[in-house]
């Protein structure tokens, strides 16, 4: 049974690079039908905050990403790592190092100058040196001397590491905290992970882990390590590049949808597919299509899913996350016409839900004035004609709706020799208050009557 898991550590919110880590391990677990684990890697205690832990949660519930098990959190299975290393120690697999900090400090210093990679010579290994009891040590993994260790990534493929070139790993400090290290081979093996997904920065981690799994007679994990994201500048992704953080993208008015959709495409492929829903994610997601090569992030593409995605989703749906900005805009959308029917009429031209929020004003409150350039342009003396004509055709109206609307249009247009512009073009200015909107007829009609010959009589005042 497939189990993958995302082991954020919670030292910030969820950025883009983590949210796609996060997709790609949630749909892999459900292509198999399989289960996905949330871990909080909190065991740095000075980064790790109650704030982005927080704010992870946040956004993996706003993309609708949801886990079967957790959150788990590191701090909380100390005992249990604990309790490994004591068994380690006690059959030699780990052992005691008390080499002071300027001892170490001072190999290293002599390893860089001749030129080595720096490494633990291994002194405290076999020794049978008497210390006092309260003498400060850490415990280090005895790693293996000889051979290799191997893995087939899923996205970078066979990967080797000559076991000369690893040291023996401190798993626990002086301190008694068990490091990352060690509780992430713990963590994956008691969580009976099958599938580790995670950043490509974690690779010179994994042989260091494979030979802990090893050591503890545990299975050990595939492993998918995911290239990282860059800006359209090939600079690694950062604040410079504007949005990073998931909840950030909400509060610019993107849909949940299109920035998944954007994220899977983000060095994932299948075919030249680019719109995906979720159930086809899920059916076609397999790591080995993951891509090697870092990907750029182009915030024109993600617009262009999200404009998709507000024209093609239920309306209804896309309304219900609208209301968010709409508070946020501070419209009071319960005083007009239903969200979902502004959403299907704004949604063609709109890229963003701050945008058709913003362009929705005016189906719910009066506007303070008239657009400067569409005024001067549409509301000169020639259009005082048209607009008396068609305020007492509109006031006369029996049945408000879109069709006789159009109806009183051409009927003006036509009674005074003039092109319908003439006639529709001052009018959208004095509905709207400004130079572009949809069709008049259709914004007249959610606009309502009542306000929409008021502010024709504003205009004519
Ligand atoms: N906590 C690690 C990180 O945030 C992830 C480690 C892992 O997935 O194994 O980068």
């Amino acid at each position: 049974k497939v189990k993958t898991r995302f082991a954020p550590s919670p030292t910030g919110f969820l950025h883009v690079g983590g949210a796609r880590t996060a997709l790609y391990s949630w749909l892999f677990a459900r292509h198999h039908q399989g289960e996905f684990v949330l871990r909080i890697e909190d065991t740095d205690l000075e980064r790790s905050t109650q704030e982005a832990i927080d704010a992870i949660i946040e956004g993996m519930n706003w993309l609708g990403l949801n886990w079967e098990e957790g959150p788990y959190y590191q701090t909380k299975r100390f005992d249990r790592y604990n309790a490994v290393i004591d068994e380690m120690l006690a059959d030699g697999r780990a052992y005691k190092c008390y080499c002071s900090r300027e001892r170490l400090d001072a190999l290293r210093e002599e390893q860089m100058a001749n030129g080595e990679k720096p490494r633990y010579d291994g002194r405290c290994r076999d020794s049978h040196e008497h210390h006092a009891d309260d003498e400060p040590y850490v415990i280090r993994f005895r790693n293996p001397q000889e051979g290799v260790v191997a893995f087939d990534d899923h996205v970078r493929g066979h990967i080797e590491f000559a076991n000369s070139e690893l040291d023996d790993l401190i798993i626990r400090r002086t301190d008694g905290a068990p490091t990352y290290n060690f509780c992430v081979v713990i963590d994956d093996w008691d969580m009976e992970i099958t599938h580790v997904v995670r950043g490509e920065d974690h690779v010179n981690n994994t042989p260091r882990q494979i030979n802990i799994y090893k050591a503890l007679g545990a299975p050990v994990p595939e492993f998918a390590h995911v290239s990282m994201i860059l800006g359209d500048d090939g600079a690694k992704l950062s604040k410079r590049h504007g949005a990073v953080s998931v909840m950030q993208y909400r509060d610019d008015g993107y849909l949940p949808e299109a920035l998944l959709n954007y994220l899977v495409r983000l060095g994932w492929s299948h075919g030249d597919q680019e719109i995906f829903t979720m159930a086809e994610m899920i059916e076609h997601f397999s790591l080995d299509a993951i891509s090697k090569s870092a990907s750029a992030f182009n915030t024109d593409k993600l617009k262009w899913l999200n404009n998709h995605y507000i024209r093609t989703l239920d309306p209804q749906y896309v309304a219900g996350h609208l209301e968010w900005h709409m508070a946020d805009q501070k419209i009071d959308y319960r005083s007009g016409p239903a969200l979902s029917a502004v959403v299907t009429l704004l949604a063609e031209r709109c890229q963003t839900l701050v945008e058709l929020a913003a362009q929705s004003r005016y189906f719910y409150e009066e506007y303070e004035a008239i657009d400067e350039a569409a005024a001067k342009k549409h509301l000169k003396a020639a259009a005082r004609q048209p607009l008396a004509l068609i305020r007492d055709k509109l006031a006369a109206l029996s049945a408000w709706e879109v069709e006789p609307l159009h109806h009183a249009i051409q009927a003006t247009a036509d009674e005074l020799g003039l092109g319908m512009g003439k006639v529709g073009m001052p009018l959208r200015v004095a509905v709207t208050g400004l130079g572009q909107s949809p069709s008049i007829d259709a914004v007249m009609h959610l606009v309502g009557r009542e306000r929409v010959l008021m502010r024709l009589d504003r205009v004519l005042a």
